[in-house]
This record gives structure tokens, sequence and C-alpha cells, in this order.
């Protein structure tokens, strides 16, 4: 299926590792030009040219934290004007609430809910001048089914949802072409979840490659997803056919999530 966005401009944040890397990958294989953003120059510089060569698009990239102003005006550098946006960080570190002071949280809302409304701010009005536009924020199953040990990501994600399920579906907007959603990640093999999982084996004692195990078998498709399949849908949520999805929050998880809604 041609998704019909080759020549459009995307931002990806996140995009040297992981889901944001497969979500850079997908886009660029479409034809869409993309800038890269992660923190790490030498893994960020990599990822870019090893896909640089297997596309025709443009691959740009820049090193910089893209939760921060500096980080956002850095990746605009590079380009202009964007037709799509995909949102992503790194989630925020697992622990107890007990532990965590306002700072943390502070840091928890800058990464994964405010960072996310700036470039949400800074490029919709343009797209829905020029007439077409995509944000995909990749957040995280824990919004609908929380991951104890996640509560800084359970919540400072939820505040994000809310925010979008608003300006999602003003009509100046939506009827301009330009769409909105949250995708959220389950259980997906990329560093992220070694991280977690690296935090709960230390607090259990089990092996990592036990607690893999333990966690692929809990899914009812008996694996971890790939960056690729993640990639390969956010994709399609930022192609022409996916106009009239706005303002949803789609769970990728292997039907982990046990709800009818
Ligand atoms: P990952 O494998 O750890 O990759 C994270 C990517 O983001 C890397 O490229 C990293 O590179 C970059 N990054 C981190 N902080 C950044 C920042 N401040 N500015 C720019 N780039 C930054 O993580 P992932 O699994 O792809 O996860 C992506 C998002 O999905 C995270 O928010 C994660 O919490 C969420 N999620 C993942 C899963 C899962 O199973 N994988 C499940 C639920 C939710 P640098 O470190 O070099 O910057």
């Amino acid at each position: 299926m041609d998704l019909g966005i080759a020549g459009k401009w995307a931002l990806v944040g996140g995009a040297s590792r992981g889901l944001g890397w497969g979500c850079a990958k997908a886009l660029a294989e479409e034809g869409v030009n993309v800038v890269m953003v992660s923190r790490r120059e030498d893994v960020l510089r990599d990822a870019a040219e090893t896909l640089a060569k297997q596309v025709k698009s443009q691959v740009l990239w820049v090193a910089a934290d893209i939760t921060t102003p500096a980080g956002q005006d850095a990746a605009f550098a590079q380009h202009g004007q964007f037709d799509i946006v995909v949102n992503n960080a790194g989630g925020p570190p697992p622990g107890d609430f007990r532990d965590w002071e306002r700072e943390d949280w502070i840091k928890a809302l800058d990464a994964n809910m405010l960072a996310p409304i700036a470039l949400i701010k800074r490029t919709v009005d343009g797209m829905a001048e020029r007439g077409f536009g995509r944000i995909v924020n990749i957040t995280s199953s824990s919004v609908k089914q929380p991951v104890e040990i996640l509560g800084l990501s359970n919540g400072a994600r939820s505040g994000l949802h809310g925010f979008v399920a608003g300006v999602a579906r003003q009509p100046k907007l939506v009827s301009r072409g330009v769409t909105i959603n949250n995708l959220l990640p389950g259980k997906f093999d990329t560093d992220r979840i070694k991280t977690t999982l690296g935090a709960r084996a230390q607090k259990t004692g089990e092996s990592l490659e036990t607690l893999r195990e333990e966690q692929a078998k809990l899914v009812p498709a008996k694996r971890f997803g790939t960056a690729e399949e993640f990639g390969a849908f956010c994709a399609f949520m930022c192609s022409q056919q996916a106009s009239y999805l706005t303002g949803q929050n789609i769970l990728l998880d292997g039907g982990a999530y046990p709800g009818t809604y």
C-alpha cells in the first residue's frame, strides 16, 4: 500500500534506537524525509548513516535532548517545518513513589508531557495552513493498565493523553487535515525493556533472561513486539489513509490489555 506521504518531512524523537528508530525507518522507507533526534551522537550518527544508505529520502540528524527547548530548536535548525512529528524520548525511571521528590516528578512531566505539548504547539497551526499534519505521541500501555513501578510514567503520560483528547478534536485542526494520536506500546524488545526488567530482576533476585521469558509468556502473542512492526504501524498512522483517525489511544500490545475498551 502506498501511504501517500513521500516527500513529507518528519521529526522523530528518540530515533537512534528502539521504537523511535523503527518509526524513522518505516517513514523513510515510505519516502518521507526524516530528521532524527537523540542524545548520544555516535549511536545516532551510525543509525542515521545506515538508514540513509537504505532509502531514497533525505535522512538528517542532530544529537540533542528533544525534551528541552534548546534540543527542539536544534531539530528545527535542521529543517524549518514538519508535516509529521513523532513525539518520543526515553521513559522515566522505574521505582517506588515514596522515593520520588518534586524534582523527579518535574523531570517526568517535562519529558513525557510538556515536551510533546511544546512540539504540538510549535507545529500544528502550520500543518493546518498547509492542509496536512500528523502527530503521533509514543506513550505507553501503562496509561491504560498502570505498571506499579512505573508511577512516573503512568502519571505524566496520562496528563499528555488528557491534553491530546481535547486538542486533537479542534475543528480548525481536524478539518484541515491535522490528526493527533497516541500510540501505546505494550512490551517491545528494545533497550528500554531491559532497563525496566533489570530493575525488577534486582528487586526479586531472578535472572534477566528468566524474567524476559516469564514476561513474554504473559502476552497472548507469546512474544515481545519488534521495533519494525511498531514503526510500520506508526507510519500507517501518518498516512493519507489514516486521515479520519484523531484523538485516539491505540494500543499495540499483542493482546496483553485484558479489557473490552
Ligand atoms: P529505548 O530502546 O531505550 O530507546 C530510547 C531512544 O530515545 C534512544 O534512541 C535514546 O537515545 C532516545 N532518547 C532518550 N531520551 C531522549 C531525549 N531526552 N531526547 C532525545 N532522545 C532521547 O526505548 P524504547 O523502548 O524505544 O521506548 C520508547 C518510548 O516508549 C519510551 O518513552 C518508553 O518508555 C516507551 N515504552 C516502551 C516500551 C517497550 O516495551 N519498549 C513499553 C512501553 C513504553 P539517547 O539515549 O542517545 O538519547
